[in-house]
């Protein structure tokens, strides 16, 4: 294999490139962490990610990746043999389910088939029969990462105060947040679960849960056992910007650096701009002629698409060409669907032109390793850009 050329596409749905701003702000020195210089930095970043989380109440970061804050949300409000209502949306979906289950959770699990997100009637159907209000929590993933799919937590939401049901909600946001329109507070969500290499264009290694008040008032009474993961030690000292443990002091400057790039260019305009990316893409998967794994047009991810390979073509060798000849990272089929999709990221620092040129790698990519196609998906993504308004808000 030769050696790459230029600049590295790192196109799969999280990771994502962190931007130089970002890479910038971590350079620096690693500081007291009981000090006051870092009491700025913390009450900065527990803040921001308020605004972020769109929240008044607290946000927990914890060093961890995205698994960590999935165990945090689960020991901090639940007990052993709690039941629990999941949906098998995806390959996420299904590791966090087998994460509850570990912690002796009885997971009803509604099985899906990895094309739709989460369907509101089906939590609304069980909850209502659920006579003894057995089932603690809905634990739902909300872009599954696996398939492209997201999931209407607003929805699912208005569905559990239809059945009038008290179960927590706990949400998965892990590939989501600031990337797709999310609202922890207005959406009534009692945990929200994400971390910071996805749409926070951060470098893996923080966890955030946001918590509600219902969800820290259930953390007061459950009985999972906890050390590290629990809510009431991190609160304590980050009531005056500080941590119970050694922070991930560099990732933090990043943090505080990536939440000022975010709220500069608003909130609502970076979920446009992620909107747009993937309508973008899916006009280029349509000119080409390959089919999209999301099956509703509702629920189409603004993160990442999902393509289905031709059959008898194997995903994974096209994206190893893609690799080797056009240095560019696409997301692989998780288990169930490995081999048979290759996912396309556009989260994150992702424009017009970055997005055009990863959609220029798959078409070359495409024709390198004799998957069958239509050429011109490139082309249609740019018309379908350009035929927008020239305002950028218009989706
Ligand atoms: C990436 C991802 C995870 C796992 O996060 P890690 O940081 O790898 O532990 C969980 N859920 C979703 C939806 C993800 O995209």
């Amino acid at each position: 294999m030769s050696t790459p050329q230029g600049h590295h596409f790192l196109q799969i749905p999280g990771p994502s490139p962190v931007p130089e701003r970002v890479l910038q702000a971590m350079h620096k020195q690693i500081i007291d962490h009981r000090g006051p210089e870092f009491a700025r930095l913390g009450r900065d970043v527990l803040a921001g990610c308020q605004a972020i989380f769109q929240t008044g109440n607290p946000v927990i970061i914890y060093p961890s990746s995205g698994t960590g804050a999935w165990e945090a949300a689960i020991v901090n409000t639940l007990s052993p043999g709690d039941k629990v209502l999941m949906v098998e949306t995806g390959h996420f979906a299904t590791l966090w389910q087998k994460m509850a289950a570990r912690f002796g959770l009885e997971v009803d699990f509604i099985r899906g088939d990895w094309r739709h997100g989460v369907d509101p009637a089906a939590i609304e159907a069980k909850l209502a029969e659920d006579a003894t209000r057995a089932i603690k929590a809905v634990m739902v993933v909300h872009n599954e990462t696996s398939t492209g799919v997201l999931s209407r937590i607003a929805d699912i939401r208005a569905a559990m105060d239809r059945a009038d049901h008290p179960a927590l909600l706990l949400v998965d946001t892990i590939s989501s947040l600031g990337s797709a329109d999310y609202r922890h507070d207005e959406w009534g969500v009692d945990v929200t679960v994400s971390c910071s290499q996805k749409g926070l264009m951060l470098p893996p290694g923080l966890g955030f849960n946001a918590i509600s008040d219902k969800a820290l008032e259930a953390s007061r009474h459950n009985t999972m056992p906890r050390s590290y993961w629990d809510w009431q030690e991190m609160l304590k000292p980050n009531a005056n910007g500080f941590f119970p443990s050694t922070p991930a002091t560099s990732l933090l400057y990043g943090l505080r650096e990536s939440i000022a790039m975010l709220l500069e260019e608003g909130l609502e305009r970076v979920f446009t701009r992620h909107r747009r990316l993937a309508a973008a893409t899916r006009a280029a998967v349509n000119a080409w002629g390959l089919e999209i794994l999301c099956l509703e047009p509702a629920e189409y991810s603004p993160v990442l698409t999902a393509v289905i390979m031709p059959a008898g073509h194997d995903a994974d060798a096209f994206r190893k060409i893609v690799l080797e000849r056009y240095n560019m990272s696409l997301g692989s089929g998780l288990s169930r669907v490995a081999g048979k999709v290759f996912r396309i990221g556009h989260l994150g620092e992702c424009n017009e032109l970055t997005l055009l040129g990863a959609l220029t790698g798959v078409e070359l990519g495409l024709a390198a390793a004799g998957v069958p196609h239509r050429p011109g998906g490139v082309a249609a993504a740019m018309a379908n850009l350009a035929g927008r308004n020239a305002d950028p808000a218009v989706p």
